[in-house]
Order: C-alpha cells, then structure tokens, then sequence
C-alpha cells in the first residue's frame, strides 16, 4: 500500500511560511494532483513527501508509516523533476538504469527492466541516444522510466510537462496518465495548469497561499468550487455579491419569511452589489445576508428578446468576441462589471447583448 497522508504539515523557512498547516490523503493507487499557482507550496509539498525537506510541524507518512527522520533512498518514492533532469554524460539506457545500481530491479535482470521501461515510455531503440540528441517530449520519457525503473510504491512528478510545448503536452499527459494506470502506482502529480489537472487526475488538491481550499475529483471542484479562490482559478466563473432581499418558493412564489415551521426553499433575490440587477439564485442565504456565488460562462444563454423576459436576464455592451470553434466566448461590459459567457459557436451578436442564467447554475460561495 501507497497511501500517502499528510496531517498538520507546516514548512516554514525562517519567518517565511511556505506551507500549512494542510492535511491531505492520497489514496493507494490513485493519481492526485496538487494545483495552484505559483509560490503556493506544491513543489514544498511534494518535496516534503520525497523526503528532500522535514516539516516544520505535522507528519508525512507512506503506507501508514510515519517518514520523520526517513531518507529519501528509503522511501521507495520515484521523482521526475521539472527539467534538466537527465545526466548529460549518460546515455539513454544509462540514465534509466541508474537507479538499479543501487537498487535490484524487480526480476532481478537490469537490462531486460530498462528495455521493458523503454518500451513502456514508447522509446525502444533509443537506448544509445544521448539525452542532448533528443526533442523534450523524449527527455521526459527518460526521466519517467528512470523515475519508474526500480518499480516505486510512489510516483512523484513536479510540473514534468512545463517545458514543452501545448500539443506534445497533451499527448504526453495522456501517456503518463495511461502508464500510470497501467501499473497502478500512486501518483502525486504538480502543476499550475488547472485544465492538465482537471483532464489527467482521479482527485485535485486546490492549492493557495500555502494552503489547500478544496480537494476534489475534477468535475466536483469543477461543479462545486468550495471557495471564491478555486472558483477563480479553476476554469473561468464569473463571481458575484450581494444581499438577499427576498426568498422564493421554486415557482417565483415568495416563501413565508419566517417559515413559521414551514420549509424554506432553496432560492434566494439577490441584488447584486456589482450590476444594478435583481436575480434570482440557488442559495439558501437568509433575507440582508450578503452572499456571493458564481456563474460559469457556459451556463449563460442568448436572449433573443422574443417572448417574455427569461430569468436572470443581464444586458450588457459587447467589448470581445473570440471564436473558439466549439464556442464562441463573449466579454460583455454591464455598466462596469465584466462578464464572460459562452454561446453557441455560431452565434455573431452585436452591439448591446443580453444573456440569462438559470437559477440552479448558481453556485453559492
Ligand atoms: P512554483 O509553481 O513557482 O514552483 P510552488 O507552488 O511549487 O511554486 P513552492 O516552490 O512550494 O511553490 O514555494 C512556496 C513558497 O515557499 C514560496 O513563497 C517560496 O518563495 C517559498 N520557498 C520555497 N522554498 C524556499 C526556500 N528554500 N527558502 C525560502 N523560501 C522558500
């Protein structure tokens, strides 16, 4: 077992605090990625897994094992850096083999388990390149197989794609994911790219200001942004504030203001603090609570102005249309606020537009 967890763990560096307090537990056999932006702590963390710091507070452990005081040779962990990380006077088999030096290889044969890895990364017949004679895409497959040569309980991989260029990072994320699941190695994957997270991870850990906001499969982080950080930084949203003046019953009905035992319903009036609109949200925000929630681009549609008004009708004057063939996004300017949606690929509004939402696109915050 590969469990990792870690309870309390703070890292600090002099005054500076790096990391903490977080308390995260990757499942045995799961690919989990720690995402955020940059100086959030995910490189601390996996660092601090790897065995290469000791918090300052709090306890990692593998497998249930406590890791203080546990050496990073000890702790069955392989690691792929962001870059540079080949060893330049080796060639391709050797910087493959070079942990099984100090390592038997599992089946005991060093040879067969480097062609096997070689085969494994989709590099056979390359073993005699040296790693100044290969594109990027390669060096970071020598740096997985490497990483994986010794057979690891754990898989620790630091931004290995940020060097390289979007369409190879693509196809490589799909490789390592499609390795990954093929031998069912725990994973700790970091990067600060939100759309690599969500396509590649079984859960994500949020990562901000040295603390971890939400963790999550991608579409719950996705769906259901536990705070107005992972909201922002997860995919594009638009947040809102304002104040409940009113709650309604789902069919536009006002409920009972105190309920007076009745049930409350899930629907709030909220003016908003930065539109001068009134509309109605999934929020179960009591009546002068001020509240914010968030809108993804997607969930708005076009109003053509036939027929009654739709719900949550926003009108606002088009400042950037960009077509993204699949969609087209909008950036519409409402008296100041910035709004962002996506409409059909095919749409071509102009001048003034107006765009709805559905209550239940709201997402409380
Ligand atoms: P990046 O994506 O830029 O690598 P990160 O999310 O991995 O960022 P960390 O490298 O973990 O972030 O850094 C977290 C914070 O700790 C940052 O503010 C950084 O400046 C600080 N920090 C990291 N290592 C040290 C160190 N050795 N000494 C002092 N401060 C450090």
């Amino acid at each position: 077992m590969a469990d990792v967890g870690l309870s309390g763990v703070e890292k600090r560096y002099g005054d500076t605090r790096a990391l903490g307090p977080v308390d995260v537990d990757v499942r045995d056999g799961e690919f989990f990625t720690l995402v955020g932006p940059s100086g959030c702590g995910k490189t601390t963390t996996l660092r601090l897994v790897a065995g290469f710091e000791e918090p300052t507070a709090g306890e990692v452990t593998i497998g249930g094992r406590s890791m203080a005081g546990v050496p990073p040779e000890e702790r069955d962990v392989g690691v792929v850096p962001q870059q540079y990380a080949l060893f330049p006077h080796m060639d391709v088999r050797e910087n493959v083999g070079y942990a099984l030096k100090f390592r038997e290889p599992p089946g005991g044969d060093a040879e067969a388990r480097i062609d096997e890895l070689l085969d494994l990364v989709g590099l056979t017949g390359l073993g005699d390149r040296d790693p100044e004679d290969l594109s990027g895409g390669q060096r970071q497959r020598v740096a997985l197989a490497r990483a994986l040569a010794p057979s690891p309980d754990l898989l620790l991989l630091d931004e290995p794609m940020s060097a390289l260029d979007a369409r190879l990072r693509e196809r490589l994320r799909r490789e390592v994911r499609s390795i990954q699941r093929e031998l069912g190695v725990t994973t700790v994957y970091v990067t600060h790219d939100q759309e690599e997270a969500l396509a590649i991870s079984d859960r994500v850990a949020v990562m901000h200001d040295g603390r971890v906001e939400q963790v999550g499969t991608p579409r719950e982080v996705y769906d259901a942004p536990a705070t107005r950080f992972a909201a922002a930084f997860v995919g594009e949203n638009n947040l809102f504030d304002g104040e409940v003046v009113e709650r309604v019953s789902t069919d536009g009905v006002t409920a009972a203001a105190d309920g007076g035992g009745s049930e409350r319903s899930s629907f709030a009036r909220v003016r908003l603090d930065s539109l001068d609109a009134t509309v109605t949200v999934a929020h179960d925000g009591a009546v002068g609570e001020q509240v914010a929630f968030s809108v993804r681009p997607e969930s708005f549609a076009l109003d053509s102005g036939s027929g009654p008004p739709p719900t949550n009708r926003v009108e606002g004057r088009l400042r950037d249309t960009e077509f993204l063939g699949t969609a087209t996004r909008l950036t519409l300017d409402c008296d100041g606020y910035t709004l962002v949606v996506r409409v059909g690929a095919d749409a071509t509004p102009e001048g003034r537009v107006a765009v709805s939402f559905p209550p239940e696109a709201a997402r409380p915050l």
